[in-house]
């Protein structure tokens, strides 16, 4: 057997672990932040014609610049109240892929990437990928960013870009436009608002879409994987400067949007609102989880999120495990003390309380 380490592999990638949430069969898998709503049959039924009908034409290549879709998603990211034009959009598979193309053009070799950690695992390893190196950004004990701080920390590294995840992945911590704004002004680099779950957010905390006029370096990157709970469909986009989309166009593979995607997410654009309605359903769920943890002895990081950092445990791996012997999958996120619960379904709530209930005592 030949192992990894004998091959001329990249120096930077030696050692390194890949992505890799467990994927097990558990009855409760509330460890990668989907959402667990059926999706809605008239959905169902329109997703079914319109991939008949691009299935049509699957001879020919996609759409390359994906017009149609960009200017749904557009129209999407305009109801908030912020104006978003279709040349301000651009379409990948996941915002993973939004995120590597971002990188593979403001970063790459001799670049760093700076991002404020805990925080999304793949801001890294997308750095690794790409060749670009990364910086460890500070957060405060309870996880909030001290603007001041990490703009000096931004001036004095000098970043090309600057990750920030609002609300944060995995601790549900949602950043302050002014916090943004000020990171934004402490660089010359891209920065990069990594809002996979901003549909999620507790009332009061705006999208950083609201950030864009006048700010050509500023990128919100979003997610169809979370709040349409279509993590299957692979659909992520960036909202940004015209000039932001014309510069990932140099290194976006050609078609890298297949014909059969681009007509998934536009079906399912199509049904923004039964898709969304789900999504004050989850958030009950959230805070329903949140409100009963105090009972158990436990804690959280207040969640803008679909999902809770809940601690603390002595121990979190032996908790994580004690929970998955319950048939609850939940995530380590190697956070010393702090687990992660993907909020979903009451029975999911119900199930995971129960669980924690039987585990708690004996883990905190
Ligand atoms: N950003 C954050 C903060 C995430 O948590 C995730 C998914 N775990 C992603 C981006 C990537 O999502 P996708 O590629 O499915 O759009």
């Amino acid at each position: 057997m030949t192992s990894i380490d004998q091959l001329p592999l990249r120096p930077e990638l030696r050692g390194r672990t890949p992505y890799g949430a467990p994927q097990l069969q558990v009855a409760h898998r509330l460890n990668t932040n989907e959402n667990p709503h059926p999706l809605p049959a008239e959905l169902l039924a329109d997703l079914g014609a319109a991939l008949g009908h691009a299935a049509l034409q699957l001879n020919r290549y996609p759409d390359r610049d994906a017009v149609a879709l960009r200017a749904d998603l557009a129209a999407y990211l305009s109801r908030g109240g912020e104006r978003v034009a279709p040349a301000q959009v651009w379409a990948a598979n996941g915002s993973n892929e939004v995120l590597q193309q971002l990188l593979q053009a403001f970063g790459g070799a001799g670049r760093t990437a700076l991002g404020f950690t805990p925080s999304y695992s793949m801001h890294p390893i997308i750095s690794a990928g790409t060749g670009t190196a990364w910086v460890d950004g500070h957060r405060r004990e309870d996880f909030t960013i001290d603007a001041a701080a990490a703009a000096a920390q931004v001036r004095e590294v000098r970043p090309d870009v600057v990750f920030v995840t609002s609300p944060n992945n995995p601790t549900g911590t949602a950043v302050a436009l002014e916090t943004i704004a000020e990171l934004y002004e402490a660089t010359d680099g891209v920065v990069v608002v990594d809002e996979a779950y901003a549909e999620f957010a507790r009332t009061g905390t705006p999208s950083a879409l609201r950030l864009l006029p006048g700010r050509p370096r500023l990128v919100v990157s979003r997610t169809m994987s979370k709040a349409f709970g279509m993590a299957g469909l692979r659909l992520g986009y960036l909202a940004a400067d015209p000039a932001v989309v014309d510069a990932v166009q140099l290194v976006r593979l050609p078609y890298h949007l297949s014909s059969l995607t681009q007509a998934a997410a536009r079906a399912a654009l199509a049904h923004t609102d039964a898709l969304l309605a789900t999504v004050d359903a989850v958030k009950e769920q959230r805070d329903r989880i949140v409100a009963a943890l105090p009972a158990l002895g436990l804690t959280s990081v207040p969640s803008d999120a679909n999902f809770v950092l809940f601690g603390r445990f002595a121990d979190a791996p032996a908790a994580w495990k004690a929970l998955l012997e319950h048939d609850v999958l939940v995530r380590d996120v190697g956070i010393p003390g702090w687990l992660r619960v993907t909020a979903g379904t009451p029975a999911e709530t119900d199930a995971f309380l129960t669980a924690l209930g039987e585990v708690a005592a004996d883990h905190r």
